[in-house]
């Protein structure tokens, strides 16, 4: 074959090339069309009767050289793409994601602005155990110029015969104490049924790692308006946690703090493992502020302090750490729970 010949061909083949083109954006905005009609008409998008009726059509019709099941496999593609082409852009960008929305969320609670770049803390006990000892440790969160009290009231734990938490006395218990000092409250909640009778109590629902893909709770508490810390899941990885944040935004609650507690790893030194570098990911990929649970994510009271300053100094807007007054005595977590002298210390060096 002469060099002519090859040339004519290739120029040929650029010719086809750009007729596909031609044909498949041609597709493309039909394809479009149809998707808005659907929409209108509430259709669901896919439809994979008509997706077999036109692979029919064309392998019926295929004189080769392809074989049936390469033209159909590339026809596939095209059909993907096109369905693509239709869905609407939280596919593309996330609600959550700094694509859609560039600026910091801020989210304010009791006068703190948690997302302005500053550290904010959430101390409290493990679990609502009494009112004195929420009491005592409000008192030690107030005197720090803390604004945000934690305290669980309904407990997720590994046993069933564990302390389930006091339920909404606990949260009662939790509110009481906390106005006495002019604190806000976050505490968890695991039944979607009993968020609207929390958030009478609560200034942000937490949902805990056990439950971040607990997608009904997820939607009901995107469903009220009031700011939800998300703790990532045992197992969860990044792109898992984002999207639970956005079972809650696309219900229409956008105020979400995410909270890396630690991930479940082979190391067993630490109770889980302190995954730091999902902070400036979470921080790169969402708008969202981002807090660092040291007790839950190490387990251990000697790395308490380390982690915090390691959490700020990465870029976390926060800190969540669990005080007790007398964590030998604890419910729950009694081998990581500080003391109220240790957490002077801790929010002092913290503070430096
Ligand atoms: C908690 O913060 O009380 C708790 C149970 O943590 P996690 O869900 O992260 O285990
Ligand atoms: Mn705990």
């Amino acid at each position: 074959m002469s060099n002519h010949q090859l040339d004519e061909l290739r120029s040929q083949l650029e010719e086809v090339n750009l007729q596909l083109l031609n044909l498949i954006n041609k597709r493309g905005d039909l394809v479009k069309d149809i998707g808005q009609i659907k929409e209108k008409q509430g259709m669901n998008r896919f439809d994979p009767v008509r997706e077999r009726v036109m692979f029919d059509q064309i392998t019926e019709k295929n004189d080769g050289p392809f074989e049936d099941s390469t033209v159909t496999h590339l026809f596939k593609e095209i059909f993907k793409a096109g369905l693509e082409l239709q869905e609407d852009d939280h596919r593309k960008a996330l609600l959550v994601s700094r694509k859609k929305k560039p600026e910091d969320t801020v989210i304010e609670v009791n006068g703190e602005r948690i997302g302005d770049g500053n550290p904010h803390f959430i101390m409290g006990p493990c679990a609502v155990e009494s009112y004195e000892q929420v009491s005592t440790v409000a008192k030690a969160v107030k005197d720090q110029g803390l604004k945000l009290l934690r305290g669980g009231a309904f407990k997720p734990r590994t046993s069933p015969y564990d302390f389930q938490g006091l339920g909404l006395e606990g949260l009662k218990i939790l509110r009481e104490a906390a106005d006495e000092h002019g604190l806000a409250v976050i505490s968890e909640i695991v039944n979607p049924a009993d968020i609207e009778k929390a958030v009478e109590y609560l200034d942000v629902i937490q949902i805990g790692a056990r439950n971040m893909q607990n997608f009904e709770l997820l939607k009901a508490a995107g469903s009220v308006n009031k700011p939800v810390l998300l703790k990532r899941g045992l197992s969860a990885t990044i792109s898992e946690f984002i999207n639970a944040a956005e079972y809650v935004i696309s219900r229409g609650n956008g105020n979400i703090i995410l909270c890396e507690r630690g991930i479940r790893t082979y190391e067993k030194a630490t109770r889980n493992t302190l995954d730091i570098s999902a902070v400036p990911i979470l921080k790169q990929e969402t708008h969202l502020p981002v807090y660092v649970d040291v007790t839950h994510s190490t387990g251990r009271r000697d790395l308490l302090l380390p982690t915090a300053k390691a959490a700020l100094a990465v870029g976390a807007d926060g800190v969540m750490a669990e005080v007790h007054p007398d964590p030998a005595v604890a419910l729950s977590d009694s081998a990581q729970q500080m003391d109220i002298p240790t957490f002077d210390k801790f929010m002092n060096e913290l503070k430096k």
